[in-house]
C-alpha cells in the first residue's frame, strides 16, 4: 500500500533504525541524515518517514508532509548556518536524472558556490 514501509527500501531502513545513519533531526513525519557521500560541505537528505517512490508522489499522496519536508530543509540550513550563503534543494527524479534511492529525498546542499546549471 502507498506510503507503507517496503522491505528492500534503503530509506525505509534508515527510518526504521535497521541501518546506522547521521541523524541531524527527526520529526513526526521526517528524518533528515548527512549524506554518507558528501557533495558539498553540507549535505544532507530530508526524507519522509512514509515510502513514496519521489516527490512527486509524495506530494500527490501527501502533500502536508511534503511541505513538512521543505520547512525542516529550510529550518536545517539556517541551523547549518548555510542560509546567509546560499543553499540549494534537489530532487534527484528518475534515474535519467541521478535518482538511485527510490524512496523521496531532498538533498540540500551549501556552504561552498553553487554553478548553475547543476551537472
Ligand atoms: O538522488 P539519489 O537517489 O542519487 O540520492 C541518494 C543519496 O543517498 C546519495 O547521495 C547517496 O550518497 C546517499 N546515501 C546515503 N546513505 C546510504 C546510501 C546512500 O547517504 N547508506
Amino acid at each position: 500500500m502507498a506510503g507503507e514501509p517496503q522491505a528492500d527500501c534503503l530509506f525505509c531502513k534508515i527510518v526504521s533504525g535497521d541501518v546506522p545513519a547521521t541523524v541531524v533531526r527527526e520529526t513526526e513525519t521526517v528524518v533528515a541524515f548527512r549524506d554518507i557521500n558528501p557533495q558539498a560541505p553540507t549535505h544532507i537528505l530530508v526524507i519522509p518517514r512514509v515510502h513514496h517512490p519521489d516527490a512527486a508522489s509524495l506530494a500527490a499522496a501527501e502533500p502536508g508532509i511534503a511541505a513538512d519536508l521543505l520547512r525542516e530543509a529550510g529550518e536545517i540550513a539556517a541551523a547549518e548556518k548555510i542560509d546567509g550563503s546560499g543553499y540549494r534543494i534537489v530532487f534527484n527524479t528518475g534515474s535519467g536524472a541521478g535518482q538511485t534511492v527510490f524512496h523521496a529525498h531532498a538533498h540540500l546542499l551549501g556552504g561552498r558556490g553553487l554553478q548553475w546549471p547543476p551537472g
